[in-house]
């Protein structure tokens, strides 16, 4: 069994790290600072042996070059990717293996171009199958589209979408309140919202994370994901948000929620 801990870093961000208690050995994602993470693994007395990337962004790989220095861990990240600090670089279809933990490699192109995803099917992790997403998506949001079009987003969104409903989602940012504030403004009827929203606020209050969340709250709550639900598209209907004319359907329906989000 393998536990995991959230390792908080600059003002929001989640540096996931996943223990082996049988070996006291660690991996974590997107470091994008070290110093928490090697105070961290010194506190629980942990080797590091691998650090999985999502994608190049400051924040996720920032920690990188130090941790390698201090460890030498078997580094993972996305081919064709800016960031060039990886060890083994990582495709559609790919599997990292760590400990007998197995590890799908999912293409998620759109907040940046090189984005990944990693899933295991596998219930080792806190009894359930787990996703890190890294900024692809949020609980009640998804990342800013910087490099990739809503098309190509809306695409990585659904392969997403269509892994088993009981995967933990273990996001990189603690965004989730902001991102109720507007699915609440756009779906004020949501009573499911409004109950997600009072027990997230309750967690802050507490200093608990919101997150992991699960596939199943995001594909029944989040907007970004509900491209498809009937009330998603007359909300946005309503308020007449403009986007390329070219986007048809379900795609359009997603660029318009996102374009909405941009400038709420
Ligand atoms: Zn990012």
């Amino acid at each position: 069994m393998f536990s995991i801990v959230p390792i908080p870093a600059f003002s929001d961000n989640y540096i996931w790290c996943i223990v082996d208690d049988a070996t006291r050995t660690a991996a974590v994602v997107d470091p994008g600072q070290a110093e928490p993470v090697l105070q961290f693994l010194k506190a629980r007395q942990l080797e590091l042996d691998a650090i999985l990337i999502t994608h190049h962004h400051p924040d996720h790989v920032g920690g990188v070059k130090e941790l390698d220095a201090a460890f030498d861990p078997d580094i993972y990240g996305p081919a064709d990717s800016p960031f060039k600090g990886s060890k083994v670089a990582l495709s559609e279809g790919d599997t990292v293996n760590w400990h007998g933990l197995r590890f799908q490699v999912l293409t998620v192109p759109g907040h940046t171009l090189d984005h990944i995803a990693y899933h295991t099917a596998q219930t080792d992790i806190d009894e359930a199958p787990a996703l890190f997403c890294g900024d692809t998506l949020f609980a009640c949001g998804c990342g800013r589209l910087f490099e990739g079009k809503p098309a190509q987003m809306r695409h990585s969104l659904a392969k997403l979408r269509a892994l088993p409903a009981n995967t933990r989602v273990y996001c990189a940012h603690e965004y989730t309140l902001a991102n109720l504030r507007f699915s609440r403004d756009l779906l004020p009827e949501d009573d499911a919202l409004e109950a997600f929203e009072i027990a997230c606020k309750q967690k802050r209050e507490n200093q608990v994370p919101t997150l992991p969340t699960t596939l199943e709250e995001e594909i029944a709550l989040n907007p970004f994901m509900r491209w498809d639900d009937p009330a998603v598209a007359a909300a946005v209907d309503k308020r007449r948000i403009e986007v390329d004319p070219a986007l048809r359907g379900e795609d359009r329906i997603f660029a318009q929620v996102r374009k909405a989000k941009d400038s709420f």
